[in-house]
């Protein structure tokens, strides 16, 4: 092994892997650490001009004259890849300090092993290899660097409506695009599947970058002769202490937040983000066991008509109580269980359990149960209501479903024989949060709801936006024109309940008459108004 040399005895380079040469500002080998004997230096470089041997390796590999005279000059500090006559495959990175260059390259041989390691399509790193890209700078410990995860928030649909030789055409462009704009772009930018790109920035050009590739990737690109109007995602990660897996980690979940808020926009990781996945893949494992451990329940939130303000039924509403981590809102649990397939199961236990509890009270008071859209649109629906009717006695007419847009927004057959067949037994229908989706209108044409619930955001804004009474009059309106019972809710003040009576509305659910209440304390009100 060669002897290694350098200023200080506290140096022991002989361990690293990583190869790498100290440069004086004329070019010259000062010193050098065993590894690179092994590869571009040999046993007498010291002394020697550096760009001499990178020079050599250039003949026959891969690096570019450009990219040695770069590196040789010192111009700038980055990254590029060489080969050598071996076929061996380095990752090299240059830094330029004040009165010396320091330059150091890895063997990534190995990454590059199978189809030569480039992304097909773009001729760019895979992931694989980008993350020996991140290794390596965080294993420099230099400036700070940003990691970008970038995603076109529409490439399904260019690659559905032009073909994928116009998808990966516009994969080359946007790649094209993101070089332009990065220095030293080959070592720095990996095509990791999808419409979807990696790459490193400077602190300098993070910020810049960021405002220069939203706009420049969401112009139109010509792309064989048709044109094609993409938006961009990014999610922004420094490449700090933590190791590759992690960084990208955290860049991969700011971009599911970028696009998670309507795409077209970069979002920086906080640890917040970090925070919250870990909150939802605890919460994850403890729904599991939720129901099997009795910790959901069932509160009933009443409703009145509004002229007399006689009870006329309750919504029934999910509460989960966690021994450790106290209740967990439905708002945040629901859309869990939803991703995770519980849905069913906890959707069944809800509806036994409501119609149960109804068919205590006496025939005038009604159960409205929520069906969130996966549980509608599942196989086992009818099944389910018709096991909760038979078990508790509950006359099907008493109990009311209230599903939102999003459960029917496809007009698929299925979904109108679930409607039929319910129908036929009695059951009746609610449009739940009515006027937050779009063609609502059409919806409650097409299928057979018997009530609209007119959304809390309008009653919210009732006092600021005049816009809000106009939509609760023309609902209140048009269900009577359909011969449908409007209800309103979130109704908090007097002030609140004097305008929807006004406009004609005729239930009210919300906190000034009653908010969620436990099942015994949801009897006495039905006992005391009977
Ligand atoms: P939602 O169906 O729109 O239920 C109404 C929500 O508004 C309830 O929140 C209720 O407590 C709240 N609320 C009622 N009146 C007022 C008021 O005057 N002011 C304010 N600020 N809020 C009021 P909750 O119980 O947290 O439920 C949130 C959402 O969770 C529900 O919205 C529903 O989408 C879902 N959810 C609740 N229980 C179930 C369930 O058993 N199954 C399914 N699939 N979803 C459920
Ligand atoms: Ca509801
Ligand atoms: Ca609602």
């Amino acid at each position: 092994m060669a002897k290694t040399t350098g200023p200080s005895a506290t140096f022991c380079f002989q361990d690293f892997l990583t190869s790498f040469v100290v440069l004086a500002e004329n070019g010259v080998i000062e010193w050098y650490n065993s590894a690179a004997a092994g590869t571009l230096v040999g046993k007498n470089g010291r002394g020697r001009l550096f760009s001499e041997m990178l020079a050599e390796a250039a003949k026959f590999g891969t690096i570019s004259k450009t990219a040695v005279g770069r590196i040789i000059a010192g111009i700038e500090t980055g990254s590029t890849t060489f080969r050598l006559e071996d076929a061996r495959t380095f990752l090299l990175h240059s830094h330029v300090s004040k009165s010396s260059i320091y330059v150091e390259w890895t063997d990534i041989s190995s990454v590059f092993s199978d189809a030569g390691g480039r992304d097909p399509t773009t001729g760019l790193f895979t992931r694989r290899e980008f993350l020996v890209v991140i290794d390596n700078l965080l294993a420099q410990n230099s400036a700070r660097h940003f990691i970008f995860d970038l995603r076109l928030d529409n490439f399904k649909d260019v690659n559905e409506l032009f073909g994928h030789a116009v998808g990966d055409h516009l994969l080359r462009r946007v790649s094209e695009r993101i070089s332009g704009q990065i220095r030293i772009a080959e070592a720095r930018l990996a095509h990791v599947g999808g419409g979807e790109f990696l790459f490193v920035a400077t602190e300098d050009e993070a910020l810049p970058l960021t405002e220069v590739l939203l706009d420049l990737l969401s112009r139109p690109h010509l792309v064989d002769g048709k044109m094609v109007y993409p938006t961009v995602s990014m999610g922004v990660a420094i490449a700090d202490g933590s190791n590759a897996e992690t960084v990208l980690r955290n860049a991969s979940l700011a971009l599911k937040k970028a696009r998670a808020e309507g795409g077209n926009q970069a979002v920086t990781f906080t640890t917040e983000m970090h925070e919250a996945m870990q909150r939802k893949r605890m919460l994850e494992t403890e729904l599991r066991k939720a129901l099997a451990m009795r910790e959901l329940s069932l509160v009933y939130q009443p409703q009145f008509r509004v002229k007399g303000r006689r009870l006329v039924g309750f919504e029934a509403l999910l509460r989960w109580n966690h021994p450790d981590h106290g209740s967990v809102s439905p708002a945040e649990f629901i859309p869990l269980a939803e991703e995770l397939g519980l849905i069913l199961p906890i959707g069944e236990w809800v509806l036994r359990t409501a119609c149960r509890k109804a068919a205590s009270w006496p025939p005038g008071i009604s159960i409205s149960v929520n069906i969130s859209p996966l549980q509608f649109r599942s196989t086992t629906i009818v099944s389910s209501v018709k096991t909760a009717l038979e078990n508790s006695g509950l006359d099907p007419r008493r109990l009311d479903l209230e599903v939102t847009e999003g459960a029917i927004l496809m007009n698929s057959a299925p979904i109108m024989e679930t409607f039929r067949q319910l129908k036929a037994i009695g059951v009746r229908f609610s449009m739940d949060d009515f006027g937050t989706g779009y063609s609502s209108l059409s919806y409650l044409q097409k299928f057979p709801f018997d009530k609209i619930k007119i959304d809390q955001s309008f009653v919210r804004s009732l006092s600021a936006n005049r816009d809000s009474l106009a939509i609760i009059r023309s609902v209140c309106a048009l269900g009577k024109t359909l011969g449908l019972t409007t209800i309103a809710e979130g109704v908090e003040t007097e002030e609140q309940m004097s305008q929807i009576e006004k406009k004609g509305c005729q239930q009210v659910q919300g906190y000034l008459t009653g908010r969620p209440l436990a099942p015994d304390v949801a009897d006495r009100l039905v006992a005391s108004s009977a």
